[in-house]
């Protein structure tokens, strides 16, 4: 059996091997031969003096190349379990969409579509006019255009309403969203010039009024998601900004961050102002994310005056920053739900899962635990734990929503480890450690993520050495 590295055979020799035919028999030969490079290469790399880490025979060579097949074709993008808590969880892809809108979007994507052509006239039409109606009806505003993100709502708005021209914004509002979103660069990069106006912590609204000069473009309100300014504050509301913004003749914008579309105050969420609220206060723009409390899927959304939206729509940068056919279908389908605010709140899996109450949650634990439990190696103790789960996505930091949590223990496992072990399963489960242990969160689990957490309990069993 070679011990050391040059005593493996040569690539063209590998290839050769009845074991390695088989497979170029099933996949392409460039494939193939990358893998072999790669197992060669890891070989090579953690012999020492040319002397293998462990002695290895032809089979073995087979085995490691078989599975490093299997790595390279999996996909890089596929499912985990969010055991987290967090409903709107950037890192794992913020909202579920609803089943409503997961077939509209497979319908869009293997079928032609009337995106951009007017059927009555067969003309060219605009993308846009598949969600507007609805926008507005939902909202109460004017008109709607939507784009790839929130992101992309806010640099449009302001490189079209304030190009060259300033801005006033609140130094309480500078914000910076996780991923590089930061207020003042976007206002570079749009082209406004940012004019800050108040303290960290208090603004009046004399300091917008004295802001004002003949370049002032717009008054902007920032909605500071992830944090929160407590003490001695004060703060100028979108009513208030509105009425000086009237008075100067300077439209007032408001990038509201997560956009919701039902009140959740009922449910215990408290602080998330929704849409039709800002309409209604007369804020002539107003941007929000698709992906957040809406629960649809990644898009901007940009709502108000009509005269201001149709200056958008002929901006250059519209062009870049559009939205593609697929998300256009969820959102229409998602915001679709909302036209009955209990099919809403029942189907979308953000809206659903932000209120659930607490005893849903306990009678689901529990069902989640019987059916683990009976599934689980002996090794692995499961306890229900009580705590709380958080919005996410950057909404509402001070808002804890008491939960159910399964706490799991293993023998001789610290708490770190059973999660390092629990994101290499073969479904990778991603959950939180709390005073030293390890947490799975009831509310963002689903019934479908049951056979992936039965795997990654026997995967822990199964491991030989903790990190192995
Ligand atoms: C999340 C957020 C954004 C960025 O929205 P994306 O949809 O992630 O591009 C911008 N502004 C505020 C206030 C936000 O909360």
């Amino acid at each position: 059996m070679p011990k050391s590295y040059s005593q493996i055979p040569k690539v063209d020799r590998i290839l050769t091997l009845p074991a390695v035919e088989q497979m170029l028999a099933g996949q392409p030969k460039p494939v193939v031969l990358a893998a072999v490079r790669t197992v060669l290469d890891r070989l090579r790399a953690t012999a020492v003096h040319g002397r293998l880490a462990e002695p290895i025979d032809e089979a073995g060579l087979c085995a490691l190349i078989e599975s490093e097949l299997a790595r390279a074709n999996a996909p890089s993008l596929h499912p985990v379990v969010n055991g987290t808590g967090v409903v709107i969880h950037t890192n794992l892809g913020r909202s579920l969409l609803a089943p409503a809108a997961c077939r509209h979007l497979a319908e869009a994507a293997e079928r032609y579509t009337n995106l951009e052509i007017d059927l009555a006239t067969g003309e060219r039409g605009e993308r846009y006019c598949h969600v507007e109606g609805l926008l507005c009806e939902l909202t109460g505003a004017e008109a709607a255009l939507v784009v790839n993100n929130n992101a992309a709502a806010v640099l449009l708005a302001l490189s079209g309403l304030a190009f060259g021209r300033e801005v006033v914004v609140s130094r309480g509002e500078l914000v910076e969203i996780g991923g590089s979103f930061r207020i003042p660069d976007v206002m570079l990069q749009s082209g406004g010039i940012l004019r800050e106006v108040g303290t960290t912590n208090r603004t009046h609204l004399k300091d917008y009024r004295s802001a004002v000069t003949p370049e002032t473009a717009l008054f902007l309100k920032i909605h500071t998601s992830n944090f929160a300014v407590v003490g001695f504050t004060a703060e100028v509301s979108a009513e208030e900004l509105v009425a000086i913004g009237r008075e100067q003749g300077i439209p007032v914008m408001a990038d509201i961050g997560s956009g919701c579309l039902v009140d959740l105050a009922p449910f215990g969420i408290l602080g998330e102002i929704p849409i039709r609220d800002y309409v209604r206060a007369g804020v002539d723009v107003i941007t929000c994310s698709g992906d957040k409390m809406l629960g649809g899927p990644q898009a901007g959304i940009i709502l108000g005056r009509r005269d201001l939206l149709a200056e958008l729509r002929k901006h250059p940068l519209l062009r870049a920053l559009r939205i593609d056919k697929l998300t256009l279908a969820a959102l229409e389908a998602t915001l679709r739900l909302y036209r009955d605010e209990r099919q809403a709140l029942a189907e979308i899996p953000t809206l659903r899962m932000l209120t659930t109450p607490l005893a849903e949650l306990r009678a689901k634990g529990q069902r989640y635990l019987r059916r683990l439990r009976r599934q689980a190696p002996a090794a692995v103790r499961l306890s229900p734990e009580q705590g709380s789960s958080q919005v996410g996505g950057g909404a509402l930091p001070l808002v804890d929503l008491p939960s159910f949590l399964i706490a799991v223990e293993a023998d001789g496992w610290q708490a770190q480890e059973i999660d390092t072990a629990f994101r290499k399963s073969r479904v990778p489960v991603v959950g939180r450690i709390n005073r030293g242990r390890y947490l799975l969160d009831v509310r963002t689990l689903q019934e479908c993520d049951l056979p992936a957490l039965v795997d990654a309990l026997a995967h822990l069993a199964a491991l030989p050495f903790k990190n192995a």
